[in-house]
């Protein structure tokens, strides 16, 4: 078998070499460390986990509990990696990260199908399988490469609203209409408030904790997108003029122009998830918990993807991907790890394993894998590959982009068990006649 190059020994290209190296497949792994390094990235380890020392839920009924599954079952390298090292969390897989990237680094460096090569790939290689990891964080020359092979589909910082379930939302708090009646009648979600509630909202917003940011976001960030929080601070009215003007709406329950309006824009198809218009924001992940929720519609509102503000290199993948993620104009090339599109550790390593896994098939001769809409693993590659939006947004696991279930029950933990159990099996079903 001919050797496939993977660009990037993060957490989706040391996959990706392992899982290759491990099915007979010689590796050349080129990675930039130690001789260049990202403001982000502090050791010179492979699989380095860059923030948060958590890779979310185990729990098989919750929607990251549900990914790993299917990685165990696709045969993840990893993972394994990271549950022996793990460290108590709760239902949470958490890991010591220094014992995770030294075993990960100890797998690839010891294995004798994979020639590490240190040097900065600043072109994508013309010819032969490869699989391009970079992360979040690619820039330089590869970065200008990739901005003239996509024609500058590709985002250079990542300023997204927090995404709430549909069947969250309070509906007799919210009512559909577009402004002065344009566009589609159901287009956008309108979440009214009086005087009272948006001044209670404005105060909360304004005093929220915010995520301290690194110097090169800091400078590289605002210039393009002001947070929500940052604009409120300008003045009481300022967001009242902006995101949340409520001219052109009318409430149905008032007849009347309500004070300030919250518009929430449909994120997918299926109309199961929605996202806050104009409210990219940088407070913490249980301030826009709090602070959020105190909009009326939005009360008990489950939010599967929290704002978040921070450099983020990714292309836009309905423009530049086939749906097994290789690029469109150069299909020997597989793109894995945030850099695609997906958001998360966990989801970063899921596409380096497809792609390693494409790659093994397309050398059989076979083609490659089109995972079930109902497996998480399909549901999150079709949401990246196939967004209907002009702007995607990094998308992690969530219930939200699975297909409705046939008779969802009531009970929230209920319809989980049976996402979980339905995803499973047709994993299950599809591979056994695939393999
Ligand atoms: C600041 C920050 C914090 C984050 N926090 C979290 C979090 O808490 N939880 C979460 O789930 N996700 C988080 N993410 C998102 C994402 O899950 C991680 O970035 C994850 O590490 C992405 O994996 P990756 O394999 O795509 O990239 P990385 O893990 O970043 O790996 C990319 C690798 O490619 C190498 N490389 C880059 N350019 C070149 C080049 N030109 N030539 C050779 N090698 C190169 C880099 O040195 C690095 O080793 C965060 C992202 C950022 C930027």
């Amino acid at each position: 078998m001919s050797s496939v190059t993977v660009i990037g020994a993060g957490l989706a290209g040391a996959e990706a070499a392992l899982t290759l190296a491990n099915e007979g497949v010689a590796v050349t792994l080129i990675e930039q460390k130690p001789i260049r390094r990202s403001p982000a990235h502090h050791s010179d380890l492979f699989a380095e986990v860059v923030c948060s020392n958590s890779f979310k839920s185990d729990c098989p009924t919750t929607a990251s509990g549900l990914l790993k599954c299917e990685m165990k079952r696709l045969g993840s390298a990893l993972l394994p990696i990271a549950y022996s090292v793990r460290v108590p969390a709760g239902g949470s897989l958490a890991v010591d990260r220094n014992l995770f990237a030294e075993a990960v680094t100890e797998k690839i460096r010891s294995n004798p199908l994979i020639t590490v090569v240190e040097k900065e790939q600043t072109e994508l290689p013309e010819g032969g399988y490869t699989v391009l990891c970079t992360g979040p964080l690619t820039d330089g020359a590869l970065y200008q490469s990739l901005t003239r092979l996509t024609g500058g589909d590709l985002h250079f910082y990542d300023a997204a609203a927090p995404i709430v379930t549909a069947e969250s939302i309070d509906s007799a708090c919210s009512f559909s209409e577009s402004r002065y009646g344009k566009g589609g009648s159901d287009d956008y979600l309108n979440c009214p408030m009086t005087k009272e509630e948006y001044e209670a909202f404005y105060e909360a917003l304004i005093s929220a904790e915010g995520v301290v940011m690194k110097e090169f976001e800091r400078s590289e960030i605002f210039e393009g997108c002001m947070p929500i929080e940052v604009m409120a601070k300008r003045g009481k009215d300022t967001v009242r003029f902006g995101p949340l003007k409520p001219v052109g709406l009318t409430d149905p329950r008032t007849g009347r122009r309500p004070y300030a309006v919250v518009q929430l824009r449909k994120e997918n198809e299926e109309g199961s998830l929605y996202n806050l218009v104009g409210f990219q924001t940088n407070l913490l992940f249980a301030e826009q918990k709090r602070v959020f929720s105190l909009i009326p519609a939005l009360k008990n509102a489950e939010f599967v993807k929290y704002g978040v503000m921070h450099r983020n290199t990714y292309l836009n993948a309905p423009r530049c991907l086939n749906p097994d993620f290789s690029l469109q104009k150069m299909p020997h090339v597989f793109v894995g790890g945030q850099l695609s599109g997906v958001e998360g550790y966990m989801e970063s390593v899921l596409t380096g394993l497809v792609a390693a896994r494409n790659i093994l098939r397309i050398m059989q001769g076979k083609e490659p894998f089109r995972f079930p809409l109902q497996t998480m693993t399909g549901a999150l590659m079709h949401a990246v590959a196939c967004s209907p939006l002009e702007h995607p947004q990094p998308m992690n696991a969530n219930f939200g982009i699975l297909p409705a279930l046939d008779n969802p029950p009531r009970d929230k933990a209920k319809k989980k068990e049976l996402y979980s159990e339905r995803a499973l099996q047709a994993l299950e079903e599809y591979l056994t006649q695939e393999e």
